[in-house]
């Protein structure tokens, strides 16, 4: 069975306790993780601090090279990355192959480039004064991420707060550690120096709680629910840490009759369920004009119900196994909520057909809700899964008034070819990221985040440069000869 270890200080240690690591596809532990102790965390932290000294003064070309080499070995490893994520996922291979490991070599490679142009500004206030701005990195800095996107959304921290300079300990989720505990080998083999970027793993109670609250823990990044999101930023209130919060979410997807149908409905199926709806950019809410309503939820069952589940490390599988039999649970629990309250289920809500061997693995067939009211727990709250609500509207206003309804605001897609609507639409929808007549079309130039419950602070491009930065204006003022 492999033994995931902690990487700190360049070094790869153990720990005195353990935890057990699940394959989703099948329900079977198929190896331990580290239970990393304060006193470990406290160690690590240290180290970091310490090499904090000479990285934040490293030249910039340097750490750009460092970045670009650690993308370089990403790609090299490709497969057997996209191997490992799915196992210790669930999700198919061929999505972490084509998608979510290329892109985490990608957010190296953005970021090598990035802090090249990253600079301040000057400002002539006189003929004897300039101020200029000076972005300075803060120290060591917190990365905290989830199960879904597991190597994606790691890298998506790591990759700026290094670029800035700063020294980082990582915490991935203890659901989905291996590529977090791959990542480290490379990071080895690219030659950063020890202590620059460390990743430890445990339970986020005891790991993740006692490396944001360590005092040289200069700033944190997190992303994961909004229960947990609420627990961090009130330490890192307390103690003036900066913080940045990617959280919970609960999409709408919205399509008017005037919409190109066939490229809406393709993408809806995408953005329902890909990766098993675990995506925290799904649209799990999808409202549908009332003109084409029968014909696209029709058209939605149909190509729902070819969805090809399996195992995932088989290149056809289009739906894996969702994360955790907790998760599975939790899935289910809305699924019979949503029934109870005289919800009609047109596909899905049931585990598919599998062979034998995948009998205790976390599957769940593709499932579209229809007749639940917008006030529901089951339209109002996160399920994170592959199942999704449809629902019928007329008018606009209130059409608006069961988006805006819910306490996130991350992402929203709007499907129109009406220009006008569209920037209407864009205006007054309460999220981060509005879509029109696309999803997930992501530019890493572009700031990230969500609004209301959903988020709190910027990641992506500059944003996430000067997120990890400290920026300090200097005046000079001289003698005029
Ligand atoms: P989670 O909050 O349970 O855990 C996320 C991470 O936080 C894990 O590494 C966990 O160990 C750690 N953690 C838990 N308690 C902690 C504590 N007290 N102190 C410090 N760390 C702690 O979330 P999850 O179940 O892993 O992820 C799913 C959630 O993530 C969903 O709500 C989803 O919407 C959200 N998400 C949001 C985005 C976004 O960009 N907004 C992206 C992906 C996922």
């Amino acid at each position: 069975m492999e033994k995931i270890l902690n990487f700190i200080n360049g070094e790869f240690t153990q720990t005195t306790h353990h935890l057990e690591n699940m394959n989703p596809a099948y329900g079977k532990v198929y190896s331990t993780l580290p239970r990393t102790d304060s006193e470990q965390v406290q160690r690590t932290v240290e180290h970091a601090h310490q090499a904090y000294q000479s990285w934040s003064k490293t030249d910039v070309q340097e750490r750009s090279r460092l970045l670009r080499k650690l993308g370089q070995l990403i790609l090299e490893n490709v497969d057997d990355l996209a191997k490992a994520e799915s196992v210790d996922s669930g999700k198919p291979f061929s999505l972490a192959k084509s998608i979510e490991i290329p892109r985490s070599a990608q957010n190296f490679f953005y970021f090598a480039d990035a802090l090249i142009s990253f600079h301040g500004e000057s400002f002539q206030t006189n003929a004897q004064t300039i101020n200029y701005t000076q972005y300075q990195p803060l120290g060591v800095v917190a990365a905290i991420s989830p199960w879904n996107l597991p190597l994606y959304l790691l890298t998506w921290k790591i990759a700026p707060a290094l670029a800035a300079g700063n020294t980082v300990v990582a915490k991935p989720s203890e659901l989905t550690p291996m590529t977090a505990y791959l990542l480290s080998k490379l990071v080895k083999e690219a030659g950063f120096p020890p202590g620059v970027l460390n990743i430890i793993h445990g339970l986020g109670s005891e790991t993740g709680h006692a490396l944001v609250s360590h005092p040289l823990i200069k700033a944190v990044t997190f992303t994961g629910s909004t229960a947990t999101g609420r627990l961090i930023g009130q330490i890192c209130a307390q103690q003036f840490k900066k913080v940045a919060l990617e959280m919970g979410g609960k999409n709408a997807n919205i399509i008017f009759a005037d919409c190109d149908f066939e490229n809406a409905l393709e993408t809806t199926l995408r953005s329902s369920f890909q990766n098993q709806g675990q995506i925290c950019l799904c649209g799990s809410r999808i409202f549908i004009e009332e003109k084409i309503y029968d014909r696209f939820v029709q058209a939605f069952v149909e190509r729902t119900k070819k969805l090809q589940s399996g195992n995932p490390l088989d290149e056809r599988t289009q739906q894996g196994a969702v994360v955790s039999k907790e998760h599975l649970q939790k899935i289910v629990g809305y699924i019979e909520l949503a029934q109870k309250e005289n919800g009609k289920i047109l596909c899905g809500g049931t585990r598919p057909d599998l062979s034998a061997d995948f009998i205790d693995g976390y599957f769940l067939r593709p499932t579209i809700i229809e007749n639940i009211s917008p006030t529901s727990a089951v339209n109002q709250e996160e399920i994170f899964g592959p199942v999704v609500t449809v629902t019928p509207f007329t008018k606009e206003q209130e059409l608006l008034q069961m988006v805006n309804s819910t306490r996130y605001g991350l992402a929203t897609s709007v499907w129109t070819n009406d220009l006008s609507r569209a920037s209407r639409m864009a205006n007054s929808i309460e999220s981060g990221i509005v879509w029109i007549n696309t999803w997930m079309n992501r530019d890493l130039r572009t700031p990230f985040g969500g609004v209301k419950e959903s988020g709190y602070g910027r990641e992506g491009g500059m944003e996430a440069l000067k997120f990890f930065s400290e920026v300090k204006n200097v005046c000079i003022q001289h003698k005029l000869s």
